[in-house]
């Protein structure tokens, strides 16, 4: 098996009803790469991936695999496999004849098809399974079903489409590192979609963010979740604090902000000018307590346990809402009362006015 690249020259989806799911979007994914598309439900991940696949014709643009120019190819001239939500095997056939089931189609002979199936069942474990139906797994060892028959037709691209969100958070975790092994050793192109960040986070070699039929970011998941570019992305990846504001001064790379909690100074990545309206974003883990250029008066609200920190909820006494996260280092460090909450001007972020990630209920009600 090798992966090969996929490019998106200038893809454009609208749909019959009128409706542009994805704007105008060139995208290079590398041979071999595991690529994450992430973004919130609606964005338009899906429709990039059935235009990939061939399930939908781009109403403009080109998509490319390897050098080849997809368009007229259907599903099936494709060298690409696609995985879905609900895997969708075959309830009443054993697991080796789940894998097995694209080979006869392609006109492989028998020993060829055998030894093939046996290769599969083995890269993936399933050897002690392959006489059993799927209703006699569990939901980890479907999934890997599911991927060993994709991965039987020999695909240079594997499309999966939140593969992983039916199940529990325990083995969804488990099988994000399983994944990311098995696209590791074959070397096959992964295009993952989620709109679970940690999932992009924790598995992908670059992750594009979307919103809204656009491709905002495209970077590692250091690149997006340490410099986003844009207040959609800092405000979809990872949890953050933000006010709003306007630029009042500039210092060398960095710029001041006013906002109505306060003035505070930070990097100015896309270089805003004294007068733009701004957002600031500050990451629960960067707020502390002690001297940095950047502070706040406070008053501890709330506190929960995360496990490994903790999570502090304050209220600033000019109105505002923040959340700091505490290492849980055992002892009890932890605030209480009133603080001082301090921050420095290296970890407070401002970017432009623009579109926010809507968050808990208010996404819900906006689907
Ligand atoms: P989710 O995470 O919920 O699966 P998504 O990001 O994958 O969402 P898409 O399935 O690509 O989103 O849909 C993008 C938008 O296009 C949605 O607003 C959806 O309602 C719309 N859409 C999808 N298919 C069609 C269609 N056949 N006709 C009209 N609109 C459609």
């Amino acid at each position: 098996m090798q992966g090969q690249s996929v490019e998106l020259n200038g893809v454009e989806v609208t749909f019959p009803n009128g409706f542009t799911a994805v704007r105008p979007t060139s995208l290079s994914i590398r041979a071999g790469e595991f690529f994450s598309i992430l973004g919130p439900s609606g964005c338009g991940k899906t429709t990039i991936l059935r235009t990939i696949s061939g399930f939908i014709d781009p109403t403009a643009g080109v998509v490319l695999i390897g050098d080849e120019n997809q368009r007229g190819l259907s599903p099936n001239m494709r060298p690409t496999a696609l995985i879905f939500q609900n895997l969708a095997l075959f309830p009443l056939m054993s697991v080796r004849d789940n894998v097995a089931f694209g080979l006869e189609a392609r006109g492989m002979g028998r020993r060829a098809r055998r030894d093939k199936t046996e290769q599969l069942l083995s890269m993936l474990a399933l050897d002690d399974h392959a006489d059993k139906k799927p209703a006699e797994l569990s939901g980890g060892q479907r999934q890997r079903v599911a991927i060993a028959r994709a991965l039987a037709v020999e695909p240079a691209v594997l499309l999966l489409d939140e593969p992983l969100c039916a199940l529990d958070l325990k083995l969804r975790t488990h099988l994000r590192s399983e994944l990311r092994d098995i696209q590791q050793r074959t070397g096959v192109t992964f295009i993952y979609i989620t709109h679970d960040q940690g999932e992009a986070l924790t598995m992908s070699d670059r992750i594009a963010v979307m919103n809204a039929g656009r491709i905002e970011q495209v970077g590692t998941a250091d690149d997006v979740y340490s410099n986003p570019s844009s207040a959609f992305v800092a405000s979809f990846v990872g949890e953050t604090n933000q006010f709003k504001g306007r630029v009042s001064e500039l210092a060398g790379d960095d710029a001041y902000i006013d906002t109505s909690h306060g003035r505070f100074i930070g990097r100015n990545p896309a270089d805003l000018r004294v007068g733009d309206q701004a957002f600031v974003f500050i990451r629960p883990e960067h707020l502390g307590q002690s001297g940095c250029e950047n502070a706040m008066q406070a008053r501890v609200q709330r506190r929960t346990l995360e496990g490994p920190f903790v999570n502090v909820l304050l209220l600033s006494e000019t109105g505002a809402e923040l959340v700091m996260h505490v290492p849980n280092t055992g002892a009890d460090t932890n605030p209480t009362g009133a603080m001082q909450v301090s921050f420095s001007s290296k970890n407070t972020l401002i970017l432009p006015e623009g579109p926010l990630a809507r968050i808990g209920r208010e996404a819900l009600a906006a689907q």
